[in-house]
This record gives C-alpha cells, structure tokens and sequence, in this order.
C-alpha cells in the first residue's frame, strides 16, 4: 500500500536527507505553504556532530534570518579577508566597511548550524523520520513514490508531489567529476594573541590554507596533496603546528591544535538538477572544494529560489513547469560559482613559476583596483545578483 505524506499529495514534497541542506529546504518550504517531510537514514539530529566548519556569508545569513534560524546559530563576524600567496608578491584586503555591510561573513561550528535547524523543524512542526534509508524512487502517474531499505521496519512507499534529493552525495555516472588528488585537512588552532573578525586565506603549491576566526580561536582548513595526508595525520602536534607555521607565514603565532580531520576533495556536478519529479539540491547537486567556501552558501541560494518556485500559488508543486522555472532561474549563479571555484583550485595550487607571477598581478590589481574588490566581494556574498 501507498501512503501519501500528506492530505494533499500535489501540494507535498519528500526531502531524501536531513543534512543542512534538506533542513533548509524543508523550512523553506514550509515558509512557502508546501508541506514537507524529511527522510534520513540516520538517527534523528546526527548533523549535529558535524565536525566541520561553515563560512556563511552576509547573503546566507539574510536567508537564514529569513527562515528564523540564525539567531540560534553561534557564529563569529569576519569584518576583513586577507588574500596572499606563499612565497610570492601580492596580497590584498576585502573588508566589510568598504561594501556597506556589517560583516562580509560569519564563521560557525556546522553541528551548531544542523543544531539551529533541527530545533527550528521541531519549532515548526515538520515531519521528521529518521533511520529510513531510500533504495529508490519511481515516477506514478502525477506522483513519485519513494521505496525504503527496509520496507517491514521503515514502512511503505511513500508517494508525493515532489523527491528533493539532498543525500549529500552523486552517485550518478553522467556527473561531472574532477579528482583534486587533494584532502582537507581541519582542526582548530590556538594562537598567542586571541583571533578576532580577520580571515586569511593563503594560497600555497600544496594548496589552499584559511585560518578562519572562531570564538578566541581559529577553524583551519589545510588544502594536502593526498600522498602528503597520512605524513601530516601522523605528525605529533608540536611538528604540525611547525608545519602550519611554515606554511602560514609570522602573520599569526600558533601556539596549540586541536584533533585533526580530513575529507576528500573533488568536483562533482549533475549534470542537470531537475528531472521528472525530481530535483537535487546542496551537495547532492554539486559538491564543491572548500576552497572560497562556497558549497553550503551556493546550496542556501539554490533552496531559497526553489521553494520560492514550489511554492508561488502553484496546484502542483512537482510539475515540470515549476522545476524548469527553478533550473532556468539557478543557472547562472550555479555555472559561475561552481566555475570560479573550480579555477582559483587549479590557478592557485601549484608553484609553476609564469603562474605564481600572473597570480601575485592578478591579487595586486585587485588590491588597487576598488570596483574589482567589490565585484568580487559582492559575487561571494550574493552570488549571480552581484553581477552587473
Ligand atoms: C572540509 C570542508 C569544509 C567546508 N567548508 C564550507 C564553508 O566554509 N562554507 C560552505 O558554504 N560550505 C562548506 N563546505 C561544504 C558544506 O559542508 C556542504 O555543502 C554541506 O555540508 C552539504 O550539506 P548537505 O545537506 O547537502 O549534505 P550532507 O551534510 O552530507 O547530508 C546528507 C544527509 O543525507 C542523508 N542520507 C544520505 N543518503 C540517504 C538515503 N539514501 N536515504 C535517506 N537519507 C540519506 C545522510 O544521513 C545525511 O544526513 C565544506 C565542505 C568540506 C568538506
């Protein structure tokens, strides 16, 4: 038997994953008048132990106002950016009072984040149901049905409107992948003097390094070649500060370092978002290098337009109409941050020397140039809108 997730299946959608993205777009949703249930194969409120950390920036943090989460959110203002390159000319400064904002970004813990917007669904009354593991999905006539692992504990199919998947992977063999062959590695540092609202972002031949403010400290997310991350895992923590040190410059004094993490990195993109009945949303969609910090913020854009789709007054939420509307209205912002990621990864991770010169002109003309800081510092706040 087919149990529908709601009295009004044409009006329901069905979240497949209860990361940051699928909580987000359930609370978009809702905002928007389209109920919606979330389905994840995990225990209830696992994101919470999400050891990461998120750069969200002022964008984001309108849209997570918005949804009326972000006062939960413990988050640290990054009032200046600070671009330079290892052993290099060049480097400039992105600064908040220049664009008019209060902050160009905000740092915070992704398990405070996943904390704020499961409280929020709760808040909100938005069903949850987690240890439900979805096999599959299938287009009925004007529904798609959902199939869970274990059918005799998880239940039925379900059938709605709409699957969202936001599972946090792409399993789909027409996706487009690049392989970094790099690994981020993270921990949290401690340094003599206590951080405050600057983030740097280094540019180094292994890769990028950003040393972003959190609390007192710092979050660090350290760009290794993959041949280089069992060495560095294995290091004791006096021999990795060392190594940060080297890396990072005297800009900053290291003095202490918390247990480290790493994930893999590469590039990968559906190829398209939407198909019938279908959409894909955060790093179901794209997963992208952490480099510009751009992978949940991109994902906040995307859920925000796409509830707004869903939702507009429409009978049908998972017609093809609203889905192509979504696709058409995303694929700007979508092509160019996924683009300009993809590039600062393979201009700047490398110490090819003709290279590291057109880098080091490149940082030096932004510096001297206003309206190119404020380009670029508005495309990684607003994304697509910031173009002229
Ligand atoms: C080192 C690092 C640093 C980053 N820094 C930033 C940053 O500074 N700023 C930024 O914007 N982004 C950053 N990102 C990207 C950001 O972490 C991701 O965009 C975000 O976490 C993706 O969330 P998600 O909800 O799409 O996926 P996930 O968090 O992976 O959630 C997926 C959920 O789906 C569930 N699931 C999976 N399969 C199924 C299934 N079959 N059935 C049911 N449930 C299922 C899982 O249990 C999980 O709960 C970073 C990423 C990395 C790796």
């Amino acid at each position: 038997m087919v149990q529908g997730i709601d009295a009004s299946p044409r009006r329901a959608v069905a979240i497949v994953g209860g990361g940051p993205a699928g909580m987000t777009l359930a609370l978009a949703l809702h905002q928007q008048g389209v109920a919606a249930t979330v389905f994840d194969a995990r225990p209830r409120a696992a994101a919470r132990n999400d050891p990461r950390v998120l750069a969200l920036s002022y964008g984001s943090r309108l849209i997570l106002e918005e949804l009326g989460v972000w006062n939960a959110i413990q988050a640290t203002s990054i009032k200046t950016i600070h671009v330079s390159q290892q052993g290099g000319l060049g480097r400039t400064r992105l600064t908040a009072d220049e664009q008019g904002v209060p902050a160009l970004g905000y740092v915070a813990a992704a398990g405070s984040v996943a904390t704020a917007l499961d409280q929020r669904l709760d808040a909100c009354q938005i069903a949850v149901r987690d240890n439900c593991h979805v096999i599959r999905a299938e287009v009925v006539a004007d529904a798609v049905r959902l199939h869970f692992a274990d059918a005799q504990n998880h239940g039925q199919p379900v059938e709605a409107a709409l699957a969202a998947w936001a599972e946090g992977s792409i399993a789909d063999a027409s996706a487009t992948v690049r392989d970094y062959g790099q690994h981020a590695l993270i921990c949290r540092a401690e340094t003599a003097a206590p951080a405050s609202t600057i983030a740097y972002e280094r540019f180094t031949a292994q890769g990028p390094l950003a040393l972003l403010p959190m609390d007192k400290a710092w979050a660090v997310v350290f760009t290794v070649a993959a041949d280089a991350l069992q060495p560095m895992l294995a290091l004791d923590d006096q021999a990795f500060l060392a190594r940060l040190q080297t890396h990072f410059g005297s800009r900053v004094e290291f003095t202490g370092v918390g247990p480290r993490a790493s994930y893999p990195l590469a590039l990968r993109v559906r190829r398209s978002a939407v198909a019938e009945r279908q959409v894909w949303i955060g790093n179901a969609a794209q997963t992208l290098h952490p480099v510009a910090g751009q992978g949940f913020n991109l994902a906040l854009r995307d859920i925000f337009e796409l509830a707004r789709c869903l939702g507009s007054g429409r009978e049908d939420c998972g017609s093809s109409a609203a889905l192509d509307s979504y696709a058409a209205a995303r694929r700007l912002d979508r092509a160019g941050v996924i683009g300009f990621t993809d590039l600062l990864v393979r201009l700047f991770s490398n110490d090819c020397g003709p290279l590291q010169h057109a880098r080091g002109l490149g940082l030096m003309a932004i510096d001297l140039l206003p309206p190119a800081r404020t380009l670029l510092t508005k495309r990684m706040m607003f994304g697509a809108r910031a173009w002229p």
